[in-house]
């Protein structure tokens, strides 16, 4: 992001600005050249036609623009520069001989920034033209900026989607994390009863775990999580929340669904890693599963689940008991 001071500092012009005088009147352009040129560059053009030309191959700051002429009157050649890109930003003063607020009104409808009636005085045209062209020096600036505050909001927008990704999901099995389950949690509840639905919730911890770990180190205990990551993943249907509850432990949020069919769900997990077991180094699973009371809060159909996966545990392991 620019500092203020740096803000400050792109308002000063990296060169010499560019005014294009049109006028036919010779003189006019003469004492305009002469008034204008020790601070700036100038362009001179007779005409309307001229003008143009000039303004595309020059790129003028500014234009200062005679009404009355030959051919394209400075009104009409206004218009045509406040309507093509990018052109259209450049100030246009129009200094004429012309006095009327008629003239005066058309000139500025027309587009022009500033109405000067000549015989102009030169001090006070120079400040009005310096005026202008730090006008337009600040809003050309604010563009850039905006364009950059676009970019740079799209590009924090990307930043924090992946961050946000990154914060819901485990690292070691890919699956969703405890934070991004609770998170869950609430809304699927309160959905299952609005909508008069069931909801289960199967947790699920690996028997034995700590002796992989102990007996074929961290590498091998990380290779079973993953791999009863996968069956999980593979195993459940894509409107199910499936979470790495933590350590050994895996939570699956079934969502219409009652406690037979979860049974069912679990039983195959169970099955599906004995098939497995190789790449499980022998590691069973206990499951706990249960449906959603009309009671229930977060934490008693948790712990409900949390029982029942105790149990299946006493009862000898490598089971599902539902609770
Ligand atoms: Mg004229």
């Amino acid at each position: 992001m620019k500092s203020g001071k740096r803000w400050e500092a792109e308002l000063v012009p990296e060169r010499r600005e560019r005014i294009l005088i049109v006028d036919d009147e010779a003189t006019n352009r003469y004492f305009l050249e002469t008034a204008l040129s020790r601070e700036y560059e100038t362009v001179l053009a007779c005409d309307g036609f001229e003008a143009v030309t000039l303004m595309r191959e020059k790129r003028p700051d500014l234009i200062l623009l005679d009404v009355m002429m030959p051919g394209l009157s400075g009104f009409d050649l206004c218009r045509m520069i406040k309507s093509e890109e990018p052109f259209s930003e450049i100030p246009v003063i129009f200094l004429t001989a012309l006095d009327s607020v008629e003239a005066e009104t058309e000139g500025l409808e027309a587009g022009g920034i500033d109405f000067l009636q000549k015989p102009v005085n030169p001090l006070l045209l120079k400040l009005r033209i310096g005026n202008h062209l730090e006008l337009n020096r600040r809003n050309r600036l604010i563009r850039e900026q905006m364009a950059l505050l676009i970019i740079q909001k799209e590009e924090l927008e990307r930043a924090y989607d992946k961050i946000s990704q990154i914060a819901t999901i485990d690292e070691l099995t890919g699956l969703r994390n405890r934070r991004f389950f609770n998170s869950s949690l609430t809304a699927a509840i309160s959905m299952a009863r609005r909508h008069g639905q069931p909801l289960s919730v199967i947790l699920a911890d690996l028997d034995h775990f700590k002796l992989v770990n102990d007996n074929f180190g961290h590498h091998a205990g990380d290779a079973v999580l993953a791999a009863f990551g996968r069956v999980l993943r593979d195993t459940v249907r894509a409107e199910d929340i499936v979470a790495r509850w933590g350590g050994e432990e895996f939570i699956i949020l079934l969502q219409n669904s009652d406690a037979p069919s979860a049974v069912l769900l679990a039983e195959r997990l169970r099955v599906a890693c004995e098939d497995i077991s190789l790449e499980m180094h022998g590691v069973t699973v206990s499951f706990g599963v249960t449906e959603l009371k009309e009671r229930d809060d977060d934490e008693s159909f948790l712990a409900r689940a949390d029982r029942a996966m105790y149990r299946a545990k006493r009862e000898g392991r490598n089971r599902v008991a539902v609770g």
